[in-house]
């Protein structure tokens, strides 16, 4: 079995430690780490996989997983296809697609995140792009911005791949990705590889069809607007500012819980749905285990001091979910992936 992987994956690594590709920086060795920079090479190891009954996990960027200390056992293949292609402009325009409920999404008092005032009307999209699932979502807002296109700026600073913004239908101040996405390829359970409609993906809040199916993201048709890029380019580069004086950005795994329905948030007289809000009402701030700690500069981040094991992050996780419970009655829900189980 291990002679036909390194046969027809000549680059096939082993023991490779995940938390080099971890923005985390926690995880042990995987057996078998592949890391494909074709979409053909990316197809060929999901194949293989599933012919040798091989145990495999996809990876983006690894912004939002938490490994474990003692890796993951089977073969890691990192989606590397990084291609973004303009494939027409539209006379035409195309009708505004909403995707997921916006209302779990903060509305921050002013010591949080503002960013009600760059909030604006989008133009009516008239370009298609297509890009693949292991672009970084970094990159394709530059290419976008560079081009005179518009519609992604909400996103700036956010370090994942366009598969995991899809699988997650990842949150930039108001916007949602999903109503970006045109349409999405995937390969299926049965390796078939379909395009999914918009309308069929059932975007939601850090929600997408995608992880209910199991289907793994090819490639991805965006929707864009040739708009006002002055105003973009503003968007982008003040939204990335704000962001950067209120949430850490290296050695965490974004927002490791999701926030509440901003009805439940109302109902026990909180101000705000925001996780880091309620992680704050019970002074957790700076605790720390082992070689982890909860963010002094945003109470929803947990970041690694430096020698932080996955052990510490779900000892510190559990502390923060009890004290919530306790103080709220609410229960709290990760955003983060946490391999190989939940808490
Ligand atoms: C500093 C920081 C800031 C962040 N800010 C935000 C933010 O503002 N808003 C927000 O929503 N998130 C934010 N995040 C979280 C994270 O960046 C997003 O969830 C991102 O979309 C994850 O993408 P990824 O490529 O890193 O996915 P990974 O972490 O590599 O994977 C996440 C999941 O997606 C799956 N996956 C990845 N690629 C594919 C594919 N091609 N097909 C099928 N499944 C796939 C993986 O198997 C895994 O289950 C932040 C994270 C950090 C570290």
């Amino acid at each position: 079995m291990i002679s036909k992987l390194e046969k027809l994956l000549p680059e096939l690594k082993k023991n490779v430690l995940l938390k080099d590709y971890s923005t985390f920086r926690i995880g042990g060795p995987a057996d078998f780490f592949y890391e494909a920079k074709t979409e053909k090479d990316f197809v060929t190891a999901i194949k293989l996989c599933r012919r040798l009954k091989i145990p495999f996990f996809i990876l983006g960027k690894g912004s939002n997983i938490l490994f474990d200390d003692k890796g993951f056992r089977g073969l890691v293949v990192k989606n590397a296809v990084s291609e973004v292609k303009i494939l027409k402009r539209f006379k035409k325009t195309f009708k505004k697609q909403i995707s997921g409920d916006a209302y779990y999404l903060p509305a921050h008092s002013k010591k949080y995140l503002q960013f009600n005032d760059l909030d604006y009307q989008q133009e009516p999209f008239d370009t298609e792009v297509e890009v693949s699932a292991g672009t970084p979502v970094q990159y394709l807002i530059q290419q976008a911005l560079g081009k005179g296109l518009t519609g992604l700026q909400w996103f700036a600073g956010i370090p994942g791949s366009i598969g995991g913004a899809v699988v997650y239908n990842i949150h930039g101040g108001k916007k949602l990705f999903g109503d970006y996405i045109k349409d999405i390829t995937v390969i299926d359970k049965n390796n078939k590889i379909r395009k999914i409609k918009h309308k069929d993906l059932g975007f939601a809040y850090d929600f997408s069809n995608i992880q209910k199916e199991n289907y793994i993201v090819l490639k991805a048709t965006i929707l864009l607007s040739s708009g006002d890029i002055g105003k973009a380019n503003y968007v982008y580069r003040e939204w990335l500012k704000r962001k950067l004086k209120v949430q850490p950005q290296i050695n965490c795994a974004g927002s490791v819980f999701q926030n509440f329905p901003l009805a439940l948030a109302k109902k026990v007289g909180a101000p705000t749905p925001s996780a880091g809000w309620f992680i704050d009402q019970c002074n957790l701030k700076g605790k720390t285990i082992g070689g982890v700690q909860i963010s002094k500069k945003h109470a929803n981040f947990i970041i690694n001091l430096g020698n932080g094991t996955s052990t510490d992050v779900k000892k510190l996780i559990k502390i923060i979910k009890e004290k919530v419970k306790k103080k709220f009655g609410l229960k709290l829900k990760e955003e983060i992936l946490i391999l190989p189980s939940k808490i």
